[in-house]
């Protein structure tokens, strides 16, 4: 049984889960990192298998917790906006055309990548659901107990942070425009006051500011850890999981859940900790701007490939992804393949499962699809003068449907991303260091076609008319193959390789018309 299908079992025996309410939040703080998919797609994975397993109604939210402040900023607009730290992420300008403010901007970029991964969550927005007066009842329910929040702060977590008259609200500084930088110091039933403090975070300065205001409608927001559990009543939420990095004992998730219980008075959601993803080996955490964004991962793979990467490994195992000079993405294609095999002839039941829950739709009919391997779509592609249908065709002994040309076609457009950016180098054809030992097989005509061919590449032609006109001159010679063989015996070492024009102008055209003075010497 696929994983997400016995989570949905467990929660619907349990009876305690209702109405079935999935949810997941974000702060969108930076451009989003690859590891923080994990989240949305195991949300949207037991989305799914609820809703096969039940015929009552199932919700999943996605929340973009955009009235946070911003304690960092995206490297790219970090001088640009720099005043603007610890301002709400919806007060900050968007140093982009379109949107109305960074914090919309970065939840539209992860919002996108999101649903080209079939995640079919509702958005909802923090600063929306505040002013709308949503956050009223639990903003007052959590500011009458301040007390009992410290006491389940201490009691859960172990610390001894204990601050006297400390209260869980930051307003919005009527002056300066921060939210990051406020202390409320005193909360009469009707209005809180507070200071915006100079020296209280590192990274953004108060303005000194002393004022008194009503808490409700918008005017700021409760503290993190108080905000997530509040979110859970205001919406309705049964079921959210959260990163391991939060889901330690006596960490942030444990604390929120305390909250919900014990202050909002209001059910713990079904508790899901899951492990991390990692690209590379390296938990690459989006503040250090290292490694890919979520955004990178569909020019990488085609969408329901990315979601195979989330779907077929538990949530409970974590995931190391490691597509850079390995075969990390041909063997993850041969996977998908034997999944959708499995799908079709019904030989595996959990790996059936797991090609339904990464299709972005729905999986379509279980018929017999010719599947052209990924890695050897690679190799050919790299090959002159292989029409890449016809070779397919002669491997299926037959012709390909139109579905099957189509994901001929997405294949190929991957393969040449794995080739030019990930590929370990003896499955990329490139130009030698150095001129290749193997050109001193070249003989007299080889070597006066690439003194011709020198003359082509000074012309300045485009591919198209270069490979002509290369063929032209190599006819004049009489044996065509052995011209070409004479361009990848001096670049490449090789007696075949990529198509030539292509390949030589991929490259400075200094340097290749160097090498091929070189080679015809
Ligand atoms: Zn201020």
């Amino acid at each position: 049984m696929h994983w997400a299908d016995k989570i949905a079992e467990e929660i619907i025996a349990s009876k305690e889960y209702k109405p079935y309410w999935v949810d997941d939040m974000k702060t969108p703080s930076g451009f989003a990192h690859v590891g923080s998919l994990r989240g949305p797609l195991i949300h949207s994975v037991i989305f799914r298998a609820l809703k096969d397993a039940t015929k009552e109604k199932v919700t999943y939210t996605f929340v973009f917790n955009d009235f946070d402040h911003a304690d960092e900023l995206p490297p790219e607009f970090k001088e640009e906006l720099k005043e603007y730290m610890g301002f709400p992420l919806r007060k900050i300008p968007s140093p982009k055309q379109g949107f109305n403010s960074l914090g919309e901007l970065l939840a539209d970029d992860l919002k996108k990548t999101m649903q080209s991964l079939g995640v079919e969550a509702e958005f909802l927005s923090s600063w929306d659901m505040y002013h709308q007066g949503k956050f009223d009842g639990v903003i007052k329910e959590a500011l009458d107990a301040a007390e009992k929040i410290q006491d389940i702060y201490e009691r859960v977590s172990g610390s001894k942070k204990r601050q006297q008259g400390w209260l869980p609200f930051s307003p919005i500084c009527e002056n300066c425009g921060k939210v990051g930088t406020t202390k409320t110091f005193a909360w009469d039933g009707k209005e809180v006051s507070y200071k915006c403090e100079p020296d209280m975070v590192s990274w953004a300065k108060g303005c000194g500011h002393e004022g008194k205001i009503s808490p409700f409608g918008g005017t700021g927001k409760l503290p993190w850890k108080v905000d997530w559990a509040a979110h859970w009543k205001v919406i309705g939420v049964t079921i959210e999981g959260a990163g391991k990095d939060h889901a330690s004992a006596g960490g942030s998730y444990d604390i929120a859940m305390e909250l919900c219980d014990k202050v909002f008075k209001f059910p713990k959601p079904y508790k899901l900790p899951y492990e991390f993803f990692l690209i590379g080996g390296r938990k690459m955490s989006s503040s250090k701007g290292l490694g890919v964004k979520a955004h990178d991962i569909t020019k990488m793979l085609p969408p329901e490939i990315a979601r195979f990467v989330f779907t077929r490994t538990n949530y409970k195992e974590q995931i190391d992804f490691d597509p850079v000079e390995t075969m990390a993405i041909p063997d993850l294609f041969d996977e998908y393949d034997r999944c959708r095999t499995a799908y079709v002839d019904g030989s595996d039941e959990t790996l059936a499962r797991i090609f339904e829950l990464s299709q972005i739709r729905d999986a379509g009919a279980k018929k017999d699809v010719f599947l052209p391997r990924f890695r050897d779509v690679a190799n050919y592609m790299q090959l002159p003068d292989v029409d890449l249908t016809k070779k397919f065709e002669e491997v299926k002994g037959g012709k390909l449907t139109p579905e099957e040309t189509e994901i001929l076609s997405e294949r190929e457009k991957y393969a040449k991303v794995w080739i030019e950016e990930y590929a370990p180098d003896e499955y990329r054809i490139k130009m030698s260091e150095g001129l290749p030992k193997e050109a001193s097989k070249l003989d007299k005509e080889q070597k006066e076609f690439l003194s011709k061919v020198v003359g082509l590449l000074e012309s300045g032609k485009d591919a198209e008319t270069l490979q002509q006109d290369l063929y032209k001159v190599a006819k004049e010679g009489g044996d065509v193959k052995k011209a070409f063989s004479a361009i990848y015996l001096a670049t490449i070492g090789a007696d075949h390789g990529p198509k030539a024009a292509w390949f030589l102008l991929s490259y400075p055209k200094e340097k290749v018309i160097e090498r091929l003075k070189e080679a015809s010497k």
